[in-house]
């Protein structure tokens, strides 16, 4: 049997490459790097992570919590990873990036049934089962190929990234350690928190809003922001107390110093095990580099700040999927191609490892001639792909994983939990991991046989 082409060794197409490896079927993965690189990539390892290192929220019975939940009892090689290369980050899963990419590296590098081909892929091969995950930041030339085979005009829009500071040019006599109303998965106070009096944080959306943008990398550019990642300079722009609102927002944390709460709050996120680094988190910018220097050095406790990287934006690339897929993530008009990851229609490091997963496992199963099925809709594996292929087409925005992509309760489950929204939530987490447990079975899951053995049921 030939290969399952896989192309772009990230997030989904490690992911993908894995699962097909679980199922016994070989696959070739196509990356570019290093002999070509992207805006954002930084080295030539394997799923690495472009931007925060975070996996979102552990906090149980949440949204994220579930998509991980589900993606951990399939096997997932990307969650296995970063639960090896945690680093404390609150309640949420936040991995040195190295350690993770290292990781995924080395068992995608060391696995017989997986080829590692370092090429640019220019055109889609013909007749072979095959995975496009070539991410937001995909090479010109096969997003052409890519828009000419969808009839797609266009396929991107702005997205952006944090800047990261030097944890040694911190002043930690100004900047208190705590988490958000104390939670922690361990207890520890994991963030950095930089407080601002009144006056200081008019002062800061001041020069905010005085700053140069780098200029568009494509004149007169139109592509949208996207929603939930816009740069700090325009959520300002939005309003002098937006940013209060939104990112650098105070509550549930107490200034030791004070004994109060402060006005606003930048929390910085740390980067790596050995906590050398931290990010700025929720800082996504368009600034120029000198201009952050400048407006992030009024930052309390920044002030004498050294910068390892600097904020910027990023083309992303995806297809408009609800016009294009099926929710088995197959191009209606091509079922042997299928997509996953950013590309794919999804938003987020942990969407794009579970469309890895799911395209992975549903191209083994298309491969060997078994049924190719959907996953369960009351779950969040089975609700991203209900929503990449069923949303609305006209103005497509690819979504993070929310509980209003999963299904709805019935009317006496609502009535029943009507003042308890935990519970409420508590309860579609249970409907999912049901649902995903009968479909696959638990025991089957862990082994290497169940992409297939789900999918002959
Ligand atoms: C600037 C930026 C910042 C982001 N920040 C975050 C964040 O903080 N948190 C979050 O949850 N999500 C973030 N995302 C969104 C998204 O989750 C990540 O981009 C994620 O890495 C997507 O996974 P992927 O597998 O789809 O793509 P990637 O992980 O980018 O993998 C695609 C791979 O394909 C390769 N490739 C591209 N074209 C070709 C080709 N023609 N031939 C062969 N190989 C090719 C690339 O080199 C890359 O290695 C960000 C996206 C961008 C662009």
């Amino acid at each position: 049997m030939d290969p399952i082409h896989v192309i772009g060794g990230g997030l989904a197409g490690c992911e993908a490459a894995w699962q097909i490896a679980r199922a016994g079927l070989r696959s070739t993965v196509y990356e570019m790097r290093p002999l070509r690189s992207t805006q954002a990539h930084q080295t030539d390892r394997l799923a690495e992570l472009v931007c925060s290192n975070s996996l979102k929220s552990e906090q149980e019975n949440s949204a994220p919590w579930l998509l991980k939940a589900e993606l951990r009892r399939l096997g997932s090689l990307l969650l296995d990873a970063a639960q090896r290369a945690r680093v404390p980050g609150g309640h949420a899963l936040t991995v040195d990036r190295a350690v993770f990419a290292e990781e995924v590296s080395r068992a995608i590098e060391s696995n017989p049934l997986i080829e590692l081909r370092r090429q640019e892929v220019e055109s889609i091969p013909h007749g072979a089962v095959t995975i496009i995950a070539s991410g937001p930041l995909t090479s010109d030339r096969l997003a052409a190929e890519i828009a000419r085979i969808t009839g797609s005009e266009r396929l991107f829009f702005y997205d952006s990234i944090s800047p990261i500071v030097d944890a040694d040019t911190i002043d930690m006599s100004i900047v208190f350690r705590a988490s958000r109303y104390g939670k922690s998965l361990d207890a520890s106070a994991d963030y950095l928190n930089c407080p601002f009096d009144k006056k200081q944080y008019e002062r800061f959306v001041d020069a905010l809003l005085e700053a140069q943008n780098v200029p568009a990398h494509i004149p007169d550019d139109r592509t949208p922001f996207f929603e939930a990642c816009l740069p700090i300079e325009e959520i300002a722009r939005r309003g002098r107390e937006t940013l209060r609102f939104g990112p650098m927002k105070p509550v549930g944390l107490t200034d030791p110093r004070t004994g109060r709460r402060p006005y606003a709050v930048v929390q910085l996120r740390q980067e790596d095990a050995r906590a050398g680094s931290y990010n700025l988190v929720g800082f996504q910018n368009h600034l120029r580099f000198g201009e952050q220097t400048r407006v992030f050095r009024l930052i309390p406790g920044l002030e004498n700040a050294e910068f390892f990287r600097y904020g910027q934006m990023h083309r992303n690339t995806y297809i408009n999927a609800p016009a294009l897929l099926a929710p088995t993530l197959q191009l209606r008009a091509r079922p042997g191609l299928f997509f996953a990851g950013q590309i794919s229609g999804v938003e987020g490091y942990v969407e794009s490892i579970a469309t890895g997963l799911m395209a992975g496992r549903l191209a083994a199963a298309l491969a060997v001639g078994a049924e190719v099925r959907p996953f369960p809709r009351p779950t969040a594996l089975g609700s991203l792909c209900a929503y990449v292929s069923g949303a609305d087409s006209t103005n497509y925005q690819p979504a993070n994983i929310t509980f209003d992509l999963l299904p709805a309760l019935d009317e006496r489950t609502l009535e029943r939990f009507r003042h308890d929204k935990r519970a409420r939530h508590a309860e579609v987490c249970r409907r999912a991991l049901e649902a995903l447990d009968d479909s696959v079975g638990q025991v089957v899951s862990q082994t290497g046989a169940g992409a297939l053995a789900w999918h002959r049921r």
